[in-house]
């Protein structure tokens, strides 16, 4: 189907801003009100969005997108200490949109980096075991990025963070200006 990137980013983004409105909440709640059901403590975080005002028109699936997104921001929670700074970015170039998450996290150790797309390759056994996780999201994610003719990627540095790319092919739809013919 054909969806505006710009408004289903947001969207996306808005579902990570709530939810830690429901936490908070359900921290307040006073001893009347029924438990909530998953009572582990969430990680807090702040979303940061450099997201172009520009309609996007992409041709995605968007449950399948919105799969990848999703891990890519749970792995950039999962892998930051409480309270982190998460960067949403989502620009477009001549042929392609560029979807970017940047944490400040605990990074990927250089020789990880060309695994972590691989199916099950976790970093660091011990590290990653108490976090759950089956590491087959990454892998997914690229199968779903590469079926749209796009790529996905990762810039690095342990210690210092991890920033996500994804870029889509992209043509920009005629909107019926008028341009000067040289
Ligand atoms: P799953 O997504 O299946 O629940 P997972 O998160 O471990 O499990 P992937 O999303 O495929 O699996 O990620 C693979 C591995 O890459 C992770 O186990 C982690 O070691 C590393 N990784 C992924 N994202 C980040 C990140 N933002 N910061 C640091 N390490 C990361
Ligand atoms: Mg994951």
């Amino acid at each position: 189907e054909t969806v505006n990137l710009n408004e289903f980013f947001n969207y996306i983004l808005d579902r990570f801003d709530m939810m830690l409105k429901t936490d908070n909440e359900s921290a307040g709640a006073d001893n009347n009100q029924v438990e909530p059901l998953n009572t582990t403590p969430h990680k807090q975080y702040t979303i940061r969005r450099e997201i172009t005002k520009r309609d996007l028109w992409v041709e995605i699936d968007q449950d399948k997108f919105m799969q990848v997104i999703d891990n890519i921001m749970n792995n950039a929670i999962k892998y930051s200490p409480d309270g982190g700074i998460i960067t949403a970015r989502l620009l477009e170039t001549h042929n392609h949109v560029i979807l970017s998450i940047q944490d400040q996290g605990l990074g990927i150790p250089r020789q990880d980096i060309s695994k972590v797309f691989d199916r099950f390759y976790r970093v660091d056994k011990a590290r990653s075991r108490k976090q759950g996780g089956t590491g087959l999201g990454l892998a997914i994610s690229k199968e779903v990025v590469e079926a749209l003719g796009g790529r996905i990627w990762v810039d690095s540095r342990e210690g210092k963070g991890s920033t996500f790319y994804i870029s889509l092919p992209y043509q920009p739809i005629d909107e019926g200006g008028d341009w000067d013919e040289a």
